[in-house]
């Protein structure tokens, strides 16, 4: 019996931005003619691990049981790689269609992995600093034979950090008898992380305005920047744009949105949000309606939290020349056909917020051969992947008049595809 999507949806992998992630393969594979045995294969993750598991919460009386995630999509390009999301709505569709994204991510900018993602179903922000700890290491536990640095390298999303890595790397090293830095990216530099990976997918997202500015004849100093979501991907996407001469004139967390025409002191603004836990209240602003950000007059969109935000229905009132996309998967296909319509550009996730699992792969590479690059290696060779991989999409879509999304998802599959029909299938 063949398996498609309809039939393993709704028992299985059932979610929105899964359905979206299908939607969006099959378009592209229509396109570049794929092989109909690989593209059944590529429509569905290659192994899904659920698990549920109990850890006990400060009183120690009370003991809840959560629901966690590893899935790896594809296993042909080398071990699998991808973040993990602690994040209250976080289900096995919802990772599925986050390790295929990361798949073609990977292979876009040609990285050795194939995708994978993790998740815990839990609100993160209600934790305490040891129950995420408590929590952390029984994930870890959970799914220990499902990862390793020749297997699959977690690394931080929504909801998860620097301290969470260590803490994996940390119950992993002390299981296998020995250290393995190599397990985890996005851990702190004193135990192998990388020097700019905390940074990496906001400044590589903002080493692209450049071309896309010039690619729109608009200048990037003085262009108005509007920000979805102020955390490790947002507030350093914020931060290059400030830096860059923009002018980063609304930003919104899950707390609220503020606005300031003039342009937010973003090192202010951190340091208001690290204290306050939000944006909400901050003083040199104006308060905002949360659902109005998006639609808000600007020159580039910076969406930076979940998926699923800019639909069929915000998108025509959408006024931004250019949106590039911090997030996984905020642009619904049905938004994309307006954009493709009246012209604005989107830089799409895979290749937008690629910057994060660059930096990972580098901090892989270092951990594996136990030698450090410098903060100028790594940035220089970060703006090197990212902006090649914009030239070739930016000549893709031209050649072949499509939209950018388009283009990168073309050269993403066709690199996957090439490497399926080249190994062949056992037996
Ligand atoms: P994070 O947890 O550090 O920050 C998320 C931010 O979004 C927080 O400020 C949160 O308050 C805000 N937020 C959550 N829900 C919101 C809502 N409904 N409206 C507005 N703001 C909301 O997470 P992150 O690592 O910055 O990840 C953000 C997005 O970027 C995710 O989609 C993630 O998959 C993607 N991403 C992250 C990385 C990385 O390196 N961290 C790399 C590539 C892609």
């Amino acid at each position: 019996m063949s398996l498609d999507v309809d039939a393993a949806g709704p028992s299985e992998l059932s979610s929105p931005l899964y359905r979206e992630a299908v939607v969006q393969f099959d378009r592209v594979a229509d396109m570049i003619n794929l092989d109909d045995n690989i593209r059944a294969r590529l429509r569905l993750p290659q192994r899904s691990l659920v698990v549920t598991f109990p850890f006990r919460r400060d009183d120690y009386e009370a003991v809840d049981t959560v629901f966690g995630y590893r899935v790896q999509h594809l296993q042909t390009m080398g071990p699998t790689k991808g973040g993990i999301r602690y994040a209250p709505d976080v289900n096995l569709g919802e990772v599925a269609a986050l390790a295929m994204l990361m798949t073609w991510k990977c292979s876009l900018v040609g990285l050795p992995f194939g995708g994978a993602k993790g998740g815990v179903r839990i609100d993160p922000t209600v934790l305490s600093r040891s129950e995420k700890q408590r929590l952390t290491r029984r994930y870890t536990m959970e799914i220990i034979n499902f990862i390793g640095p020749d297997k699959d390298i977690p690394a931080p999303d929504m909801g998860t950090d620097e301290q969470v890595m260590a803490w994996l790397m940390d119950t992993y090293s002390t299981h296998i008898g020995h250290t393995e830095p190599a397990v985890v990216t996005g851990k702190p530099p004193s135990i192998g992380g990388s020097i700019a990976r905390r940074e990496a997918t906001g400044r590589g997202l903002m080493s692209l305005l450049p071309t896309i500015a010039s690619h729109l004849s608009m200048p990037v100093a003085g262009s108005r920047v509007v920000v979805q979501g102020f955390g490790k991907v947002g507030r350093y996407a914020a931060l290059a744009a400030s830096e860059m001469g923009c002018k980063v004139i609304a930003v919104s967390d899950i707390t609220g949105a503020v606005h300031n025409d003039a342009g937010f002191d973003i090192d202010d603004l951190a340091r208001f949000v690290a204290e306050n836990r939000g944006v909400n209240g901050y003083r040199h602003a104006d308060e905002l309606d949360p659902a109005e950000l998006l639609t808000l007059d600007c020159d580039v969109l910076l969406p930076a939290a979940v998926g699923g935000v800019i639909t069929g229905e915000n998108a025509p009132r959408i006024k931004a020349r250019a949106i590039l996309e911090g997030a996984n998967g905020p642009t619904t296909a049905a938004a994309d056909e307006v954009f493709r319509e009246n012209g604005v550009l989107v830089v799409p996730d895979i290749l937008a917020n690629a910057g994060g699992v660059t930096v990972s792969y580098f901090e892989w590479v270092q951990d594996l051969q136990n030698y450090f690059w410098s903060e100028a290696e790594i940035v220089a060779r970060l703006r090197e992947i990212l902006n090649r991989a914009l030239s070739e999409v930016l000549d893709m879509a031209i050649q072949k008049g499509t939209d950018l999304r388009t283009a990168a998802l073309m050269k993403g599959i066709r690199r996957v595809a090439d490497a399926k029909l080249a190994r062949g299938m056992y037996p």
